[in-house]
């Protein structure tokens, strides 16, 4: 016969008690997530667990302590050396969505300091870290030491989450990723709740996409999560707001690793297309405003230079070369209008699989991408075409890439006498505050 578990408590009981709508007590919540990161929680549990959270949901009260349990699974970063007010933005993920970019540093040039702990991309949506890669001699990781010297220096700096930050989502996450558990709200809010929280800003800032390109589809369920989230970190101490801005359609006119550099250094020169500039601004107003920082615009130092001055700082600290030239794909195919009309829709997800598939993005994570494929959109929704006009164009390192990616792009767009076209806002509701 087997000893008596030490263990507290037993896995069975706490899917139980969720599978069963109830509610898991505080103490089987700190333990369950202790005991997962510790392996003595099997993965198959955890996966039960994961099922019932997403069919059952969890009340406000219960998701507060779970999100504060994935918190103490790991380290907790400590920003009280930093002399300047902290403040954070998140993304829940895009297509083109490279404002970390031009935002970090815009917001150090106004006098908050910006600590962007960022990831890789996975799937559709592109990854801050492997845009910055393009940039020749820029590393990601940085050590605690230099992580807060650089926030009193530069003010900014964007860089790879260690491993001992929320070690609990990491492993949550990956299990999560192959049980069908992605998209319960409670576990997507805890998972990017835990990390910020952990980073230690004072404020948060969470751009919640909505459209094809998103996570979340619908307005009503961003606005759910978005509220979720925003209740968490305000349970937690952090000033916490959230956009809902559209991703029906991709930000800019790149998708793809150095494209987005290049398209986000226009905005740091004061040009750049007209919403990637507005998301900056209005996103930067939001983080200037968690961080006591008011009176101040932040078109202002994007057409000043300041906000370039400091994104130079911020990648030559990390070993990047500012002037350096970034990488470019081998090979160019166009994507002409099949008919004349206006562009009346071109869907961020086709357009995000088709930079994918371009060799973007990974398909696992081990997967190396391509610093100079994607996709330039040479128009934009609104805009007139005529038959045989280029309208997107295809960078590859692999021409034998081009045609599962124009694959991609089948379908993805409509062109039409567009009587009826009306652009949606990009900033489209606020939550919190
Ligand atoms: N991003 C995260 O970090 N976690 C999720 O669950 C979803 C998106």
């Amino acid at each position: 016969m087997s000893a008596p578990s030490a263990e507290p408590f037993d896995a069975v009981g706490v899917i139980r008690t969720k599978r069963d709508r109830g509610r898991i007590s505080d103490a089987e919540i700190d333990w369950v997530i202790d005991a997962y990161t510790r392996g003595v929680v099997a993965e198959e549990q955890m996966a039960a667990l994961a099922m019932a959270i997403l069919l059952n949901g969890m009340a406000a009260d219960e998701l507060a302590r779970w999100t504060q349990a994935m918190i103490a699974s790991g380290e907790r970063l400590d920003l009280s050396a930093v002399r300047r007010p902290t403040t954070d933005k998140h993304s829940t993920g895009g297509v083109g969505d490279k404002i970390t970019l031009p935002l970090a540093p815009l917001v150090a040039a106004l006098g908050a300091a910006v600590p962007q702990l960022s990831g890789r991309g996975l799937g559709h949506t592109g990854g801050t870290l492997d845009k910055l890669e393009s940039i020749p001699g820029w590393r990601a990781k940085v050590s605690n030491a230099d992580f807060i010297s650089q926030l009193n220096s530069v003010g900014a700096v964007i860089c790879a989450a260690g491993d001992g930050l929320a070690p609990a989502d990491k492993k949550l996450y990956a299990l999560r990723d192959v049980t069908g558990t992605v998209e319960a709200i409670p576990l997507i809010a805890s998972s990017i709740m835990s990390k910020k929280i952990a980073e230690g800003a004072a404020a948060l800032v969470l751009d919640v996409k909505v459209g094809t390109g998103a996570f979340m589809k619908t307005r009503d369920d961003a606005r759910a999560l978005a509220q979720t989230m925003v209740a968490l970190g305000t349970a937690a101490g952090t000033a916490t707001v959230a956009l809902l801005t559209d991703m029906s359609t991709p930000l800019g006119l790149t998708a793809g690793n150095a494209l987005e550099v290049r398209e986000s250094m226009e905005v740091l020169a004061g040009g750049g297309p007209p919403d990637v500039v507005a998301l900056t601004v209005a996103l930067a107003v939001e983080m200037l405003a968690g961080a006591g920082i008011t009176g101040v615009d932040p078109a202002d130092a994007l057409a000043d230079g300041r906000a370039m001055d400091v994104w130079r700082a911020m990648i030559t600290a990390q070993g990047g070369d500012p002037d350096a030239a970034l990488p470019t794909a081998a090979e160019k195919q166009v994507l002409s209008a099949p008919s004349s009309g206006m562009l009346t829709r071109l869907d961020a997800y086709a357009v995000g699989v088709a930079a994918w598939r371009l060799g973007a993005g990974r398909a696992r994570k081990e997967d190396p991408v391509s610093a100079g494929a994607g996709v330039v959109l040479l128009a934009k929704p609104g805009d007139q075409v005529r038959a045989g006009q280029p309208m997107l164009e295809l960078h590859t390192d692999e021409p034998a890439r081009f045609e599962r990616a124009l694959q991609a792009l089948d379908g993805g767009f409509d062109i039409c006498d567009g009587a009826d076209f009306t652009a949606g806002p990009l900033v489209i509701e606020r939550v919190g505050g």
